[in-house]
C-alpha cells in the first residue's frame, strides 16, 4: 500500500487528492496539513485517519488539538510541523498542494528525507528549480508533476525514452478575460477575475489564470521538469481546456493527451504512475466538445506573461522575486488594495529596484522572497 502526506489538504488540490485516495482504495494517508481551515482538517482527519496533522497557525493547532483529543492523532503546528509532514516516517510520496513560496522548505526536506514528490506547488520550481532538480537527482527520487499540462507533457512523453523533444506546446486557457484590452480591464474586480471559464481552483492560482502569470509560471516549471530551454515551450491558447499540453517530436509527430478539464486525472496519474487505475470522472464527449480552436497569447495586454519571461531569462534569484512581488500582488488585489492593471505595475516596479545574484543557495533564495514581498507590500499607486 502507497503512503503519502498532503501538504495543504484543505486547499483545491488537496481536497481532490482526497477524493483520489478515497476512490483507489490502495493508498493510506500518513499526514495531512492546513492553515486556517481547522473545521475541515479535523473532518479529514476523522475520515481518513493519519498518524500527524500539521497546522501552520500555533492558536489554530491549539483548537484542533483539543478537538481530536479522543483520537490517537499527532497535532503539530509551524513550518516545523510542515516539515515533519513532509518527512513522515513510512510515507514514500509527499503530495505539495500548498499555496506559494511556503512550500519551498518541506519540499526540499521531503526530498532529502527520499520521498517522491507528487508536485502541485509550482511556486517551489519557479524559485528554485535548478535546486530542486539538483537535489531530486543526487537523492534519486521522482518528481510527479500534478499541474495538468505538465502531467499531460509528463504522458506524452511515455514510451519516447531518448527521443529528442523539438517543442512542448504549452496549452492555456486563457482565462476569464481572454480577448479583452487594457481599457476593458481597468474596471475588472475579484470577483470578476475569480470566475473561471473552465477550471474551478484556489484563490490565487484563479487570479494568475486571470493575468496569465499562470502561464509564465508554467513555462518555468516545464523548463525545469523536462530539462527544456525556453524557447523550445511554446504557450498555445487553447479556450477549451481539452487538449492538456502536447510534445512535438523531431519527425513532426506531435503526442498530446486529452481529457475534461478535471484535476482529479493528473492527481490520480502522479500517484498510481505508471499504472492507469479506472475512476469514475466525466468522459469527454466529442461529438458535444468539437470546436477546438488555437491563438497566441496576447502578451501586450497581460504583462505579467512577459515578466515571467524576464524572470526566466534573466535567472539566478529573479524568479524567486517575481514569484513572491506576485503573492503579494494577487494578495493585495483580492483585498481591493490595487486594481487588476497594477497586478503586472507592482511586479515589475519590484523587480526593477531589485539587484539578481546569480550564485545563490536556498537561504538566497528564501531571502529574495522576504525582500521581493516586503517591497510589494509597501509600494503605493496614486
Ligand atoms: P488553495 O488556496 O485552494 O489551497 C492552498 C492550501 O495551502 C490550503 O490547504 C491552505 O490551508 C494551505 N495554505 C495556505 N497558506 C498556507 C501557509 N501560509 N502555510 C501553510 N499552508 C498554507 O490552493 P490550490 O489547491 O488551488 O493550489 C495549491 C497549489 O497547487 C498552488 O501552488 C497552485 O498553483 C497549484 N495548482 C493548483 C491547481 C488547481 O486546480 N487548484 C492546478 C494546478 C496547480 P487552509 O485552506 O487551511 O488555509
Ligand atoms: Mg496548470
Amino acid at each position: 500500500m502507497r503512503k503519502i502526506s498532503i501538504l495543504g489538504s484543505t486547499g483545491s488540490i488537496g481536497t481532490q487528492t482526497l477524493e483520489v485516495v478515497e476512490n483507489l482504495n490502495s493508498i493510506h494517508v500518513m499526514a495531512i496539513t492546513g492553515n486556517s481551515n481547522i473545521q475541515l482538517l479535523e473532518e479529514q482527519a476523522r475520515k481518513f485517519h493519519p498518524e500527524l496533522v500539521a497546522v501552520m497557525d500555533e492558536k489554530n493547532a491549539e483548537v484542533l488539538r483539543e478537538r481530536l483529543a479522543d483520537c490517537d492523532i499527532r497535532v503539530v503546528c509551524g513550518m516545523d510541523g510542515l516539515v515533519e509532514a513532509a518527512t513522515y516516517e513510512g510515507v514514500d510520496t509527499v503530495v505539495t498542494s500548498v499555496v506559494g513560496n511556503v512550500g519551498l522548505k518541506p519540499t526540499f526536506e521531503a526530498i532529502r528525507a527520499g520521498k517522491n514528490i507528487a508536485l502541485a506547488n509550482k511556486e517551489t520550481l519557479v524559485s528554485a528549480g535548478q535546486l530542486v532538480m539538483d537535489l531530486a537527482k543526487k537523492h534519486n527520487i521522482n518528481i510527479y508533476p500534478v499541474d495538468s499540462e505538465h502531467s499531460a507533457i509528463f504522458q506524452s512523453l511515455q514510451g519516447n525514452a531518448g527521443n529528442r523533444i523539438e517543442r512542448i506546446l504549452l496549452t492555456a486557457s486563457g482565462g476569464p478575460f481572454r480577448g479583452k484590452k487594457r481599457e476593458e480591464l481597468m474596471q475588472v474586480t475579484a470577483a470578476d477575475a475569480l470566475k473561471h471559464p473552465n477550471w474551478s481552483m484556489g484563490s490565487k492560482i484563479t487570479i494568475d489564470s486571470a493575468t496569465l502569470m499562470n502561464k509564465g509560471l508554467e513555462v518555468m516549471e516545464a523548463k525545469w521538469l523536462f530539462g527544456v530551454d525556453v524557447d523550445q515551450i511554446e504557450v498555445l491558447v487553447h479556450p477549451q481546456s481539452i487538449i492538456h499540453s502536447a510534445v512535438e517530436y523531431e519527425d513532426g509527430a506531435i503526442v498530446a493527451q486529452l481529457g475534461e478539464p478535471d484535476m482529479r486525472v493528473p492527481i490520480q496519474y502522479a500517484l498510481t504512475y505508471p499504472e492507469r487505475v479506472k475512476n469514475p470522472f466525466p468522459r469527454v464527449d466529442f461529438t458535444k466538445r468539437n470546436q477546438f480552436t488555437f491563438e497566441k497569447p496576447d502578451m501586450e495586454t497581460f504583462r505579467c506573461l512577459s515578466l515571467a519571461y524576464r524572470a526566466l531569462k534573466t535567472g539566478g534569484t529573479l524568479p524567486a522575486v517575481l514569484n513572491g512581488a506576485n503573492e503579494i500582488a494577487v494578495a493585495r488585489f483580492l483585498k481591493g488594495e490595487i486594481t487588476f492593471l497594477q497586478i503586472p505595475e507592482l511586479i515589475e516596479q519590484t523587480m526593477d529596484a531589485y539587484t539578481v545574484k546569480q550564485e545563490y543557495t536556498l537561504e538566497d533564495l528564501l531571502e529574495a522572497d522576504a525582500w521581493a514581498k516586503d517591497y510589494a507590500a509597501k509600494v503605493c499607486f496614486q
